[in-house]
């Protein structure tokens, strides 16, 4: 009797050890080979904070100063288009192409969701400019109004995504004449369904993806202007409570 109790405790804390092993290995291997682990990991790694919530790897060789009125200049821009920010996005500079391999990405954002919307911005010195870090801050904002207390899902298309993000992106290779001269005046605009997952969006040629920021930021900059940025922030918030985009977008 004795002895089969002891088994049952002994068979128990084999059990709860598999798992502890098992879940140990998993973070270990999601904080060593997923980009967002690595960058959710930055803090404890090679990285100096330079201020709140910026991460400047210690190999940088750019100018610090640089960097910071570049990072004030984009939240400038970013909070006069919103009239007020809710995100907080860790900002990770590098230039290393080992580090930036990791992190997946020299001049993009990753948002995840745990139970709020967490999003990590990564930039290099090549894209360091304030129209990509605005455009980067403005996913951040985007997906912390859509994502915050949801479950990890996808709830609004690629190109609204991008065509948001594209309204504080000011490079002449998107703006009003691009689509003008990329549209045939507006007669050749492709069908936004055929955009709206990122597989889509960003298949094919870089050709083919200016083409596509620049629909979507002409598709997005006309709907605010007849909706306003209440409309957007209110979209979004109707989004997060649960409303369907679709319904809400193309009502407008
Ligand atoms: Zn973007």
């Amino acid at each position: 009797m004795e002895n089969a109790k002891k088994r049952r405790r002994f068979k128990k804390s084999y059990i709860i050890l598999i798992i502890f092993i098992i879940v140990l290995a998993a973070s270990v291997a999601f904080v060593q080979f997923t980009s967002l682990g690595h960058r959710m990991t930055v803090p404890y790694r090679n990285f100096t904070e330079l201020r709140n919530h910026v991460f400047v790897a210690n190999d940088y060789s750019g100018d610090l100063d640089n960097v910071i009125s570049i990072l004030d200049e984009s939240m400038t821009r970013v909070s006069d288009f919103w009239g007020n920010t809710e995100s907080s996005p860790i900002i990770i500079i590098c230039d290393n192409d080992k580090t930036l391999k990791k992190l997946g990405g020299d001049h993009d954002t990753t948002s995840v969701v745990i139970f709020k919307a967490y999003s990590y911005i990564s930039i290099s010195s090549q894209y360091l400019s304030v129209d990509v870090v605005a455009h980067e801050m403005t996913h951040a904002e985007l997906h912390t109004r859509i994502y915050d207390g949801k479950l990890p899902q996808k709830l609004v298309p690629t190109w609204f995504d991008e065509g948001v993000a594209s309204q504080n992106d000011y490079r002449t290779k998107y703006n009003d004449e691009a689509w003008s001269a990329a549209t045939n005046n507006g007669l050749d605009i492709i069908d936004l369904n055929e955009i709206d997952t990122a597989p889509e969006f960003y298949s094919g040629t870089a050709s083919d993806r200016v083409y596509r920021y620049i629909v979507s930021r002409h598709e997005v900059k006309e709907w605010i202007g007849r909706n306003g940025i209440d409309g957007l922030i209110e979209l979004l918030s109707k989004v997060n409570s649960g409303d369907n985009f679709d319904q809400l977008y193309s009502k407008k």
